[in-house]
């Protein structure tokens, strides 16, 4: 989160006037200016209350974990649902072939107009009717490669009839499954990604086996089940090695590809490739949305949740299991900034603080070393200390 901030403001620009990841955990709710210290009681975690989050999905890396949290339980609930009431789900994704040199924002939108192109065709409605479809989910994600540059791809979980496709077993070791209903899928896919100039005649063959493929609802499970874990926002610990070696949010086509919150730790280690990178998305996917429901689906399922990305990142009640260690004023809060600490203190605090005392002790300690960076915050809309320097 600290390097996006870094990479995503702006210079000359008023604090008002940067994007919100800029001020998340970095903006007080309280006037007094506090922030509240909570510990799971078996040193699990470590959680503030007292801060505005920016709930941005795509460049916060701390406010996609919660929310992607919520957003898994939802999905999940959907399938059990579902899967309870005897219906059958798949999973369909749609890609198409990139290179290189393609500017992100202009593949957002040529693969935006494609899919929708696709979901408006005669064979997508065909199809999807004889297999007996309530609705689907659609979530867009992002992931780069150094070879071929971006390529956004789209899951979209299909709630169905079992066998909807009229598919056999699994045709290889991905699951992949195969119909001629499928097969109609992919043909239209393909001839749409050659009308919007995404595809190519060239890689026919290749458009044709990978840029549509379907999966079954055990596939379809175990990707909710990962969805929004560590794996995908490159946060375990081999992730943090660098994109030569290894941490690849998976493989296609032979090719490691990476998510952009893998691009922020190398961006942080001072790779170019990975800053230009990052901040060519961040401008591009700006109010793009991950997850998208079709209409009346969870109603029919019984999933009762509306909430928006940002009022799930603003939720900082304590969990019922979470203790409270002490509060630490704003003074305290900018020297942790200021030092760089956060991540540290609040692995500390999920560790070994028990008291108010022990929270005060951190700080006063880090306090002998010089500072590094800023510790510019912002108490109820008002600013506070030096602008970030980064
Ligand atoms: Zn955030």
């Amino acid at each position: 989160m600290r390097t996006a901030q870094g990479l995503l403001w702006k210079k000359g620009d008023e604090w008002r006037d940067q994007a919100r990841t800029c001020w998340c955990c970095r903006s007080m709710k309280r006037e007094a200016g506090t922030v509240s210290v909570y510990r799971n009681e078996d040193g699990s975690g470590s959680s503030l209350t007292g801060l505005n989050r920016c709930g941005n999905i795509w460049t916060c890396p701390v406010c996609a974990a919660k929310v992607a949290e919520a957003r898994r339980a939802e999905l999940n609930a959907g399938l059990v649902s579902h899967l309870k009431a005897g219906g059958g789900a798949y999973l369909l994704t749609l890609t198409f072939p990139h290179e290189a040199d393609h500017p992100i924002a202009e593949l957002l939108e040529r693969f935006t107009n494609a899919r929708q192109r696709l979901q408006n065709s005669r064979t997508w409605k065909r199809v999807m009717e004889e297999a007996g479809r309530l609705g689907s989910v659609a979530s867009l994600e992002v992931t780069i490669s150094q070879e071929n540059g971006w390529h956004p791809h789209l899951h979209v979980l299909i709630f169905a009839q079992t066998n909807g496709f009229h598919e056999g077993d699994p045709i290889n070791d991905q699951g992949d499954l195969l119909s001629p209903a499928i097969i109609e899928l992919k043909h239209a896919w393909v001839n749409i990604l050659l009308k919007t100039g995404l595809g190519d005649l060239k890689k026919l063959h290749h458009m044709l086996d990978h840029a549509l493929n379907v999966r079954g609802g055990n596939q379809a499970a175990e990707y909710i089940a990962k969805y929004g874990r560590d794996e995908r926002w490159g946060q375990s610990s081999e992730m943090t090695r660098h994109y030569t070696k290894q941490g690849s949010a998976g493989e296609r086509d032979g090719l490691l590809h990476f998510t952009p919150f893998q691009l922020l730790t190398w961006a942080g280690n001072g790779d170019e490739w990975a800053t230009r990178k990052f901040i060519e998305y961040s401008d591009a996917i700006e109010g793009k949305r991950a997850v998208t429901w079709s209409p009346g689906l969870k109603k029919s399922l019984g999933v009762h949740s509306d909430q928006t990305d940002e009022e799930i990142a603003a939720d900082d009640n304590p969990m019922p299991e979470q203790i409270h260690v002490g509060d630490i004023d704003q003074e305290q809060y900018q020297t942790l900034f200021r030092h760089n600490r956060l991540p540290d203190f609040v692995r500390y605090v999920a560790q070994s603080a028990v008291t108010q005392a022990d929270l005060d002790e951190y700080i006063e300690a880090i306090k002998t070393t010089p500072a590094t960076h800023s510790g510019a915050v912002v108490i109820k809309g008002t600013f506070s200390g030096r602008y970030m320097v980064q």
